[in-house]
């Protein structure tokens, strides 16, 4: 989480950093903040909220300068506020920096540092690292070994993240090296963008789009030291780095809102050409199987293969539940579905023909990253399935799935759930036909995988239901989803958007376990969403439809076109095309996400700015 941007040149360096700031806003939307270094001092403008109102406070104060930094906040320690907001300053003002992570020793380097004399006028975690270089900035000054100050500063960093436990991406202005900037990385993600004669810094890389096409991705442990001419990559234990330059696809960071009002449901309507991209040059008719360019994994050692985890956190995790289903069915591999979390921490027996999937919209996820490493650490193969190009999952993983699903910057998950769904659905075919999946079994998924793009198309016609649906039920403070088989991640997906954006507690529960618990819930104030199209045990559903009407419990459908018994029974229906049943998530979940957008919407929410959430969990 939190947004870092950055600049050295010969232009005005704050017109890029809040222009920077407006594209990552969705990564952290509690404050933001600039430092301007000019004239021997750096000036700090910082604001709880926005980054509007930060242009707000600019205008009334200006700052200017060639070098600055950047920053929109997500907090993690310390409440929104204004002494909290970035950027920090430390020492006397000779250090002046932004963070993205959590500094998990903070409280005992912040005694020591307090012990030594330096003042805390924030209460973050972040506040600690300006101090500490400043302090082994004295230090190294004192030491007076070193040739240039520049280079005093830079190692005055480099020993002084040595000391930190936890996360970082780190951007560093010196007050008294005017035009140098420094950034660090562990765990957090930085990318350097190369202008001619100006570089760009920022922790995604939309910021840059229409500055530069060149980009450097720092990895854990480099520092990127940056001047107007120059840009250096070392090792934070000395010696310098090469740089990997790679060419930025601007279409794929395009983050234009077009007709939509909101990145959300701009998102949801995207979705026809999301699944057709994740398709895109996937599908071997010849031998009825999927392709996929970046396994990097040899057919021998695939066909070994007796297992497979998925792990995943939030929404990914509901896809990787449906994959678990289409796996298990398709290629009849034994699959688990793991909390990131929780696998980091704990040791589940796998054996060497074990294979991982970490499954991540952004590829930054802090502990989906972790629990990849702790397995590629026990030397699993451990690919990713992923949608952002070049990010820190994607590139060390032993290979990986794109989804192809260009941009998705409203925070609610919407068109990579689906295009998750997807990919899942097209490895399940894979990995089946490399076992017993048998020829005409393969064509008949590939064809129906080929008319999904229109299917979707006709499910969105679902909207104006909807919007009704919503008018009717959205003072409701409580929902429950129920869903059955491929229907049951649905469910607690469509829970999970209701909760997200307009703040409703919702639970979503397999239909059927209702009974056991969930049931005491039901009362005419409770609105019950059934996901019930046609599927091998529609009676079963619509038996535990009754039970919630025999308890005066309102019922949404999501059913079937054509299903008019199930109109007699619910309260309201919302038809979807009729889809096998392997499927149906890919159809299902939209009216479900349309829901949650049209019922937030009614409540006042900002459906692309949910409180407390931010769009990429950088953190753990
Ligand atoms: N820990 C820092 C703070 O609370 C940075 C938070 C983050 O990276 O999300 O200000």
């Amino acid at each position: 989480m939190c947004g870092i941007v950055g600049y050295v040149g010969p232009k005005q360096a704050y017109d890029y950093l809040i222009e920077g700031l407006f594209r990552l806003e969705y990564r952290g939307y509690d404050s933001a903040g600039v430092a301007l270094q000019q004239a021997g001092q750096i000036d700090v403008r910082k604001k709880t909220g926005r980054v509007s109102q930060l242009a707000e406070l600019v205008k009334v104060q200006p700052v200017t300068g060639n070098a600055g930094i950047g920053h929109t906040r997500w907090a993690t320690h310390g409440e929104p506020s204004d002494a909290n907001s970035h950027p920090h300053v430390g020492g006397n003002g000779e250090v002046v920096l932004v963070h993205n992570g959590v500094i998990e020793n903070y409280a005992l380097l912040r005694d020591k540092l307090t012990e030594l004399g330096y003042v805390f006028r924030s209460a973050t975690d972040t506040e600690v690292a300006a101090h500490l270089i400043a302090h082994q900035l004295e230090e190294e000054t004192k030491l007076g070994s070193d040739p240039t100050l520049a280079e005093t500063c830079i190692q005055a960093v480099e020993k002084a993240i040595k000391k930190i436990k936890g996360t970082y991406g780190l951007a560093i202005l010196f007050r008294d090296v005017p035009g140098l900037l420094v950034a660090a990385r562990l765990g957090s993600p930085l990318v350097v963008g190369i202008g001619k004669g100006e570089y760009y810094l920022a922790s995604d890389a939309s910021p840059l789009v229409g500055h530069t096409e060149e980009v450097v991705y720092l990895n854990d442990h480099e520092i990127a030291v940056i001047t107007a001419d120059q840009f250096q990559l070392r090792h934070q234990n000395g010696g310098s780095n090469a740089k990997h330059i790679k060419v930025l696809e601007q279409a794929a960071v395009d983050t234009d809102l077009g007709e939509f009002e909101h990145y959300m449901l701009k998102e949801i309507f995207e979705q026809p050409t999301s699944i057709e991209n994740a398709l895109r040059g996937r599908l071997d008719d010849d031998e009825a199987t999927a392709v996929f360019g970046g396994l990097n994994m040899d057919p021998q050692k695939l066909r070994c293969i007796d297992r497979i985890v998925l792990t995943a956190c939030g929404t990914s995790w509901h896809s990787a539940l449906v994959g678990e289903y289409l796996i298990e069915e398709f290629a009849r591999i034994p699959v688990e579905v793991e909390y990131a979390s929780e696998l980091r921490y704990r040791n589940p027996p796998m054996t060497d023909r074990t294979m991982v999937f970490a499954i991540t919209q952004s590829g930054e996820t802090a502990d989906t990253l972790a629990a990849m490493r702790e397995c590629k650490r026990k030397g699993h193969p451990t690919l990713a399935i992923c949608n952002t190009v070049g990010s820190t999952i994607a590139r060390e993983a032993d290979g990986g799935i794109y989804l192809h699903a260009g941009p998705e910057i409203g925070v609610a998950s919407t068109k990579a759930f689906t295009s998750q769904v997807t990919v899942l659905t097209l490895l399940a075919l894979f990995m089946g036909r490399m076992r017993n999946l048998s020829y005409p079994a393969g064509k008949r998924i590939i064809s129906h995988l080929r008319e999904m793009p229109d299917k979707i198309r006709q499910t969105l016609k679902c909207y104006d239901a909807v919007k009704e649906v919503a008018r009717k039920y959205y003072t409701a403070e409580n929902f429950l989803y129920m869903g059955r088989l491929y229907n049951f991640p649905v469910a607690l997906e469509g829970a999970l958007k209701l909760k997200e954006i307009s703040y409703i507690h919702a639970e979503g529960y397999p239909a059927a376990e209702m009974k056991h618990g969930p049931i005491a819930l039901i009362d005419e104030d409770t609105p019950s969403v059934f996901i019930a199209p046609r599927c091998g045990i529609y009676p079963k559903v619509m038996s535990n439809l009754q039970e919630v009407k025999a308890r005066r419990g309102p019922v949404i459908a999501i059913a079937c076109e054509g299903d008019d018994k199930i109109a007699d029974l619910a309260d309201d229906v919302i038809y979807v095309p009729d889809v096998d049943e392997y499927l149906q998530p890919l159809v299902t979940s939209i009216p479900l996400q349309l829901l949650s957008y049209e019922i937030a919407i009614l409540r006042g929410c900002n459906v692309d700015r949910p409180r407390n959430l931010a769009k990429s969990v950088t953190v753990e």
